[in-house]
């Protein structure tokens, strides 16, 4: 008989990248949620539970890297995010990364270090689908803007809410994908505004949080109008957009290797960027950043 229980499996390494939080469902239809750290413990619920369904939020490395341990469940995810998790050179172009010269690396990293393995979505869900594990129902709910695909999950039965990387950090939103999307993103923080639930998990930071939130998600949007607000200052002197990346307005340091800094905060900058030009604050002549 199964418990029902929802159990939250803590991320190694502070539940950093590539590490996060995951769930396991102990249901009729035994489920894991993001699996992607505590490899050894992820094997024990294999062999103890023999997992059905596996639910991967987006097709980010550290939402999805140890999914292959379970060979006898179906996987879902949403369909915009799914060619992603099935190819690796899908995944680059979906990071914005397959015309760059480190790409052999990146390449390398993703299959030697974390794990990555192509598998095929068999069971893609959209916006509002309900699935019945046994004692608990989840509801998934479309929230894009990480990613195209972004997922987050509702488990009715208990009110709770796995909310992926809508993470609450304090870093913020991350968003730095070449079809991230700011304003989706808002959308999506908005979005989870409007549920009461009881209990929410991240798969990074605090992990675990009771009761109301809309304060915090309040706390992770502005981090957002903080970063613009900041890019936009910054070009009291005008400037390229590298000029504006070594900044590091968004990661507020410099990380190695520097190309691949370069290419994550340009891309979150760039969509501020944007933001500003289409707002009438800013505009670019022959490649250089100004005020309107
Ligand atoms: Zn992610």
């Amino acid at each position: 008989m199964s418990s029902g229980d929802i159990i939250f499996l803590a991320g190694e390494h502070g539940a950093r990248f590539p590490d996060g939080n995951c769930l396991f469902i102990d249901d009729e239809v035994p489920t894991v949620v993001d699996p992607a750290t505590r490899k050894p413990d992820l094997e024990r619920i294999e062999r103890d539970k023999g997992v059905r369904l596996v639910i991967n939020t987006h097709y980010h490395v550290d939402h999805t890297r140890f999914s292959s341990i379970f060979t006898g469940a179906e996987l879902a995810a949403h369909p915009l995010d799914a060619p992603a998790i099935g190819s690796l050179e899908v995944m680059a172009h979906m990071v914005g990364i397959d015309d760059k010269p480190w790409l052999p690396i990146w390449r390398s990293v993703m299959t030697e270090q974390w794990n990555y393995t192509p598998l095929e979505v068999t069971r893609p869900v959209e916006d509002g689908d309900e699935v019945s594990l046994g004692v608990n129902t989840v509801r998934f709910m479309h929230l894009p803007g990480h990613t195209p695909g972004n997922m987050c999950l509702h488990f009715l039965e208990k009110n709770a809410v796995y909310l992926a990387d809508i993470d609450l950090t304090p870093f913020g939103p991350w968003y730095g994908n070449r079809y991230s999307d700011i304003d989706a993103f808002l959308d999506s923080i908005e979005r989870v505004k409007t549920i009461r639930a009881d209990t929410w998990y991240t798969a990074h930071g605090d992990g675990v949080i009771e009761g109301d939130i809309t304060g915090r998600l309040d706390a992770f949007a502005a981090v957002i109008a903080d970063r613009e607000s900041r890019i936009l200052s910054s070009l009291s002197r005008p400037r390229t957009l590298a000029g504006i990346v070594d900044e590091a307005i968004v990661y507020g340091k410099r990380w190695d290797p520097p190309e691949m800094f370069d290419y994550f905060e340009g891309t979150m900058v760039s969509k501020h960027l944007a933001r500003l030009e289409c707002s009438g604050k800013a505009l670019c002549v022959h490649g250089v950043w100004r005020l309107a």
